[in-house]
């Protein structure tokens, strides 16, 4: 067994590991590929380098992001602590310098004496088969993996298990759709009830709630509007890299309606095998939403994966009938994004079931963001220093807590696996219920740190 734990990629998951790992006395052998390679979005030679928005979302205890932050300040976040020490002012958000925070990430870790960093593309000269005979690995390559990486991981995961653009629809948090226009049901289903002639009531709600889909329906009115309203929303400007994947991919729902104002109708939104319970009649077009979570707390709008940008995606989608409230838990994405299919492969310390000696962490693990990224690469590392030592506990984290919901999230099984953020919806709900939802997010919050043991040695 090698006497170091090697980490692939010296991005804001690696960095974190880096730091946590050498901070336990153990050697790291961590590999970056640049300067001598560059991923598309990548251009300085920094570690840790923040490739879009400078902004590390809310530092607000009521935020799920902000929460998160707060969880990784207690357990001695690195990276967290020098975004907080390179902030600039941003109103309740937590946006840094960008130059100088990829700066100081890069001076701490180079300044670590267990730290060794080698500027090689893994997959090119050195192998990951041959850095994982020996040793523990991790792989935090991000969603810009390079290409003779992926081919790698690709062979040690198997084809259909890694994912190379994210097309995620939105996701609402169940308890703000109005079920007094939602009606619970899988297609042709009331058509089979009819015909099997269940004729009591009760039976047939009984049989609806036991539907996987909450449906939408809109009369013609409601559609036309909500198609207006579409093909005229604003886009986000993709980059080159991010064209070709995508349109070779499942197509943008407002792409699809600028083809004809009834290309939804008999597409995503067709409402042939519904029947609206409360006219009777088939609806003019129907909106489903798939459950998204386990507990059945957060459901994705089904063929709703999109480019439109996110103050659009709550003004559009909030017109469809029962969405005037929703609570958007996480917007859709249309983007180059590299992850594998972690809720057959990890656990929820991001270790892979099939060679215990490897872990993934950052975004290439379906965590989606930049703090989310550090999160995992903070959970991987503090497992991989355990199975260095020997030492069979796995460091976990309640589910009630947002680092360790995130990785509950991606290693629970789920066939329509997308990429996660943290928001409030995968946390269990509370106890009681509580209308207020600032109210609801704090105490949810509070649950979540006094998770967390008072005195953590830092
Ligand atoms: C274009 C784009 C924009 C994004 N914008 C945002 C945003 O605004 N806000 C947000 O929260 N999240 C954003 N994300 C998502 C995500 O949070 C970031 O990509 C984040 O940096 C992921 O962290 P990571 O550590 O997993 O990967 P990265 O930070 O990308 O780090 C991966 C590192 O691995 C290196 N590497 C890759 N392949 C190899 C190899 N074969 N050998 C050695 N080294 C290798 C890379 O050079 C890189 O330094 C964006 C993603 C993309 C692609």
């Amino acid at each position: 067994m090698n006497n170091y734990i090697t980490i692939i990629g010296g991005g804001l998951a690696g960095s974190e590991a880096a730091y946590q790992i050498a901070k336990a006395g153990i050697k790291v052998k961590l590999y970056e590929m640049k300067p001598k390679k560059f991923s598309p979005a990548h251009s300085n030679n920094n570690l840790a380098e923040i490739v879009c928005s400078n902004s590390f979302k809310s530092n607000l205890h009521t935020n799920a992001c902000g929460l998160l932050k707060e969880e990784l300040r207690i357990l001695d976040s690195l990276l967290i602590k020098i975004a907080d020490q390179t902030a600039v002012p941003a109103g309740q958000a937590l946006a840094v310098d960008r130059e100088i925070f990829a700066q100081n990430v890069t001076n701490q870790i180079k300044n670590m004496p267990n730290i060794e960093i080698i500027n090689e593309e893994i997959g090119e000269n050195i192998h990951l088969k041959d850095l994982a005979q020996n040793g523990i690995v991790i792989i935090a390559t991000g969603p810009l993996t390079s290409d003779a990486l992926s081919k790698e991981i690709q062979e040690l995961t198997g084809n259909t298990d890694l994912h190379f653009y994210d097309a995620a629809a939105p996701i609402v948090s169940k308890e703000s759709i109005d079920m007094n226009i939602a009606f619970w049901g899988d297609r042709y289903d009331q058509e089979r009830a009819k015909d099997e002639e269940i004729e009591n009531w009760k039976n047939r709600i009984k049989q609806m709630k036991q539907a996987n889909y909450i449906n939408l329906p809109m009369n013609k009115e409601e559609y036309e509007k909500f198609w207006n309203e579409l093909v005229h929303a604003e886009v986000v400007e993709l980059h080159n890299f991010e064209k070709r994947e995508i349109f070779e991919g499942c197509m943008p729902i407002e792409v699809m309606a600028k083809r004809g104002i009834d290309t939804l109708r008999f597409g995503p939104l067709k409402p042939v095998g519904f029947t609206d319970p409360r006219t009777g009649f088939r609806p003019y077009a129907v909106v489903q939403l798939r459950q998204d979570n386990t507990e059945g707390t957060i459901y994705n709008l089904v063929g709703f994966q999109t480019n439109l940008k996110f103050g659009e995606q709550k003004r559009v989608f909030s017109q469809i009938p029962g969405l005037q409230n929703a609570d958007f838990q996480k917007y859709g994405v249309m983007h180059r994004n590299t992850y594998i299919n972690s809720t057959k492969l990890l656990d929820n310390t991001y270790n892979f079931k099939k060679n215990n000696n490897i872990f993934f962490a950052g975004q290439i693990t379906g965590v989606e963001g930049y703090v989310e990224s550090i999160s995992s690469g903070m959970v991987a590392s503090l497992n991989a220093i355990n199975r260095f030592k020997g030492v069979n506990e796995k460091a976990t984290f309640s589910e009630l807590t947002m680092i360790g919901a995130l990785a509950k999230y991606i290693s629970t099984e789920n066939e329509k696996f997308q990429p996660m953020n943290a928001n409030f919806g995968i946390l269990p709900p509370l106890d009681e219920k509580i209308r207020d939802k600032k109210l609801r997010y704090e105490k949810l919050a509070d649950r979540a740190i006094a998770k967390f043991p008072k005195n953590i040695d830092k």
